[in-house]
């Protein structure tokens, strides 16, 4: 029996387009030459497959590829210009459930010049949720909205994986970054599990942040932070804004951690003028080959691939994007490169902190599918579009639909409560939250009474946009109330 195939993992690859082939290439070359154990499939994404007429630039034979062998590495493609094409990285990450994206940022200094020479933070993004679900409606002629939308389970993840993953790795904080004094029941969530779920972990420190802040804070002390978690959309921001503190996006790894598959890639572009030149450096996506080693219990592989790139780091070898006379010692290519880290494995770095990475199972995480006991209607706000703009003449005249069971109880305009006690000075636009509660604003009110109600508004000549229901979860209110109200 060849015992060597039997320990090979299965991992589909994709060389992607502009760079992604040469810097493929050498990734690939120096993860074997340190004794990876990878039974690969190639797969074709980007260019070649959008040309073919697949809107999102991944073909069947991928997706098939990718459920066999659970394991992507993937190199940078170039999203088409012009409309109608989507995004293959949102599509591979929502489809498969990637939930998680790492991104590890950390500086070389003296080797690569960085404002920050003490740096190592861990960005952990929640990857699925958030602005991202991607529902945007135009309401009114001056009004767009984008839902966010925040889970309990997908929190629950991403909060337990940023845990797990310190805990791992041995680090010693876990940051929560929000903005919960402002968005109470989303981001409100976010920090909600994030203090339900830190005590399990009482070795590591847990600490919250508002984003603003704590961005800040991020941008001039990166020293002072170990692990960060957030929301996808400030993760998006923030991520790169880490990158490139480090002193180069062109050194980062990212992976995209799913359930069942995840994929490893560089956090870099296809960078297309470069293409073809043997000039990329490919340290992004052998970073992000090390990410995946680990996550394919290929730990020892992994050391021994990081260490090398360090020395090489250490050594002066550097390709041109961080070549630096008087720093630097040899500007090479993107072959001679992977060459010298090659030269070099077995060996350690001295000023560097050198890695290790024990042979290990991937992180998983449950959900704990809790649930309210209850749950409560007991109104709903109305949406209208209105084009004039007297805050007081709408409530006057839409106070007339209500009735004993539910009444018209304000009136706001982006957020702000206009009716009652509406002031002059206010700017509103024609975009109307129009709420309707009972009397007392916290006994139940049945969908029927809710329906008779739009139908009032409808008939009274009111243009409706939407609906919105307002619950009680466990007797607590679980909407936010109108700024003013
Ligand atoms: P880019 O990251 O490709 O390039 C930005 C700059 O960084 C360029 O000046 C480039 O020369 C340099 N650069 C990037 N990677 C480098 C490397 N490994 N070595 C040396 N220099 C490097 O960003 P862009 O130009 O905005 O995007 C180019 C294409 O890549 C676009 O089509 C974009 O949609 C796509 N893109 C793909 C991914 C992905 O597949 N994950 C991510 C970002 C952008």
């Amino acid at each position: 029996m060849n015992t060597n195939i039997a320990t090979k993992t299965k991992i589909t690859v994709a060389k992607g387009d502009g760079i992604g082939p040469e810097i493929m290439q050498a990734t690939l070359d120096i993860i074997l030459a340190a004794g990876a154990q990878l039974d690969i499939e190639d797969v074709e994404i980007g260019e070649k497959v959008y040309e073919k007429g697949l809107s999102a630039g991944i073909s069947q034979e991928t997706w098939d590829s990718l459920r066999r062998t659970k394991v992507f590495l993937k190199a940078p493609i170039t999203t088409p210009q012009g409309g109608g094409f989507k995004s293959l990285n949102v599509t591979v990450r929502k489809t498969l459930g990637m939930y998680a994206n790492v991104r590890p940022c950390v500086s070389y200094h003296p080797f690569v010049s960085t404002k920050h020479p003490v740096m190592d933070v861990v960005i952990i993004r929640e990857n699925e949720e958030d602005l991202y679900a991607g529902i945007e409606h135009q309401q009114t002629h001056e009004v767009t909205q984008c839902l966010k939308l925040i889970s309990r389970p997908g929190t629950e993840k991403i909060i337990r994986y940023a845990f797990e993953y310190a805990k791992k790795y041995n680090r010693k904080k876990v940051t929560c970054f929000t903005k919960d004094n402002i968005m109470k029941l989303t981001d409100g969530l976010f920090h909600k599990v994030f203090d339900e779920i830190a005590p399990e972990y009482p070795e590591i420190e847990a600490e919250h942040w508002i984003i603003d802040i704590g961005a800040a804070k991020m941008a001039d002390t990166p020293e002072n932070f170990d692990v960060i978690v957030m929301p996808n959309l400030y993760g998006d921001v923030l991520s790169d804004v880490a990158a490139q503190i480090t002193g180069s996006v062109g050194l980062a790894g990212s992976a995209n951690i799913g359930q069942e598959i995840s994929m490893f890639e560089a956090i870099h572009g296809s960078a297309p003028r470069r293409a073809g030149q043997n000039m990329a450096n490919p340290s992004g996506l052998l970073l992000g080959a090390v990410m995946m080693l680990v996550h394919i219990g290929q730990g020892d592989i992994a050391t021994k691939v990081h260490n090398a790139w360090l020395k090489t780091m250490e050594d002066g070898v550097h390709t041109y994007d961080i070549f630096r006379e008087g720093v630097s010692k040899e500007k090479v290519g993107t072959k001679e490169f992977a060459q010298a880290v090659i030269e070099r494995i077995g060996q350690e770095p001295t000023t560097l902190k050198k890695v290790t990475y024990e042979k290990s199972e991937p992180i998983a995480v449950k959900t704990s599918g809790k649930k309210a006991d209850s749950r409560k209607l007991v109104g709903t706000d109305v949406f209208l579009y209105c084009e004039d703009r007297d805050a007081n003449k709408l409530g006057d005249s839409l106070k007339a639909c209500g009735n004993d069971d539910i009444e018209l109880i304000m009136i706001s305009n982006r957020g702000l409560t206009v009716y009652p006690n509406g002031q002059p000075e206010t700017f509103c636009t024609d975009h109307w939250r129009c709420r309707f509660m009972a009397k007392d604003q916290k006994s139940e009110v049945s969908q029927d009474t809710i329906v008779a109600l739009l139908d009032r508004v409808n008939k009274a000549g009111f243009d409706f946009i939407k609906s919105e229901g307002l619950y009680y979860f466990d007797e607590k209110p679980a909407f936010s109330l109108g700024q003013g109200q």
